[in-house]
């Protein structure tokens, strides 16, 4: 028996059409759906028009927005896929892992760097292989799927603004891959069949702290009253600056009101190890202070806010953040 999938879409290139002011997602779901008719050899698809944005304009409250159209789809379909703008697709894929946990049924974003009506797009190939994956009895979890690559929710990356292969794996294997129509599964459900969980509270009130060479530690008396959470994306394996001791001052005020940082790197590959220098091990003795290793920085930001959503407290949000949840975190 075929299996039964539901399109939702969002906008994003893959839906887009010239305005008057560039492209703009305009199509519909039907619309988009007629530029691949071979779906219907393989799945019965229906299909759910939820926004019609530039992921641009995608963040926390489309990302409810998308779980609770799964959620309420949930027992009906065999799969998910979610047409998605590339932009901030990482994103979302990564808030989607943490809001929508342990499920069987395959949730999958897909897109694409050309609009499905140019001749030469990576559209029909993209939305083809989401939903040959979405159909698969070999499919799980929250999946991105790009250029022939399946890649995990919590580990796509955009590494490209305009050629296909614009997402990456980062610092993992990929769930699978397609040679053709064919997947080459290489990553399986960690824990066997669980049931699904669905989440939909996160706290947005969170900032991302890059560090600057000669940075000044006064943000923090921006950063204080405003933000329960803070991430600092440091350099290299990560640290704070110890000759000028503004910003480690700053970070102590802010973590002896019981707030939570976490500590990246602005490196992309490899992640962070605060405990091999002395500008790290001075940050990490601080209370509250968490490093992340290998995640993604997508992981980063939606992790914190869906732990932020749950509980305020340090310690418990700490342990909760630390949990690995669909190989986002691997050291
Ligand atoms: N600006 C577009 C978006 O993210 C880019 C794309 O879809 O490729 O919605």
């Amino acid at each position: 028996m075929k299996k039964k999938v539901l399109l939702l879409t969002t906008g994003g290139t893959i839906a887009s059409r010239p305005g008057e002011n560039g492209l703009v997602p305009a199509m519909i779901c039907e619309e988009l759906l007629a530029f691949v008719p071979e779906l219907s050899e393989i799945c019965e698809v229906e299909a759910l028009q939820l926004y019609h944005l530039d992921s641009t304009n995608v963040g926390p409250e489309q990302w409810v927005g998308i779980v609770k159209a799964v959620r309420d789809h949930y027992d009906d379909y065999d799969g998910f896929v979610i047409t998605h703008g590339t932009d901030t697709m990482a994103y979302t894929a990564a808030a989607l892992s943490y809001l929508i946990q342990d499920t069987d049924k395959p949730v999958v974003l897909t897109g694409s760097q050309k609009s499905i009506y140019n001749r030469d797009t990576d559209a029909r190939n993209n939305l083809l292989h989401a939903f040959l994956y979405a159909s698969s009895d070999l499919a799980w979890g929250v999946q991105l799927v790009f250029d022939n690559k399946v890649i995990l929710g919590t580990r796509a990356r955009k590494v490209r603004s305009k050629s296909f292969n614009a997402f990456s794996s980062i610092d993992y294997p990929e769930t699978a891959v397609f040679r053709d129509r064919d997947l080459v599964p290489f990553l399986s459900k960690l824990g066997g069949r669980g049931s699904v969980r669905f989440d939909t509270e996160l706290d947005k009130n969170i900032f991302l702290l890059r560090l600057l060479p000669g940075m000044d530690g006064d943000i923090f008396d921006f950063l204080l009253p405003r933000y329960d959470g803070l991430i600092i994306e440091g350099f290299g394996m990560g640290g704070l600056p110890t000759m000028d001791r503004s910003l480690l001052e700053g970070l102590e005020r802010w973590t002896k009101m019981g707030k939570l940082t976490v500590f990246s790197t602005q490196v992309q590959h490899e992640g962070s190890d605060l405990s091999i220098y002395e500008v790290g091990r001075v940050a990490k003795a601080l209370p509250g202070v968490l490093e992340v290793r290998d995640m993604t920085p997508e992981a980063i930001v939606a992790k914190l806010m869906w732990v932020l959503g749950k509980t305020k407290d340090a310690k418990t949000a700490g342990e909760l953040f630390l949990t690995p949840v669909q190989f986002d975190l691997s050291i």
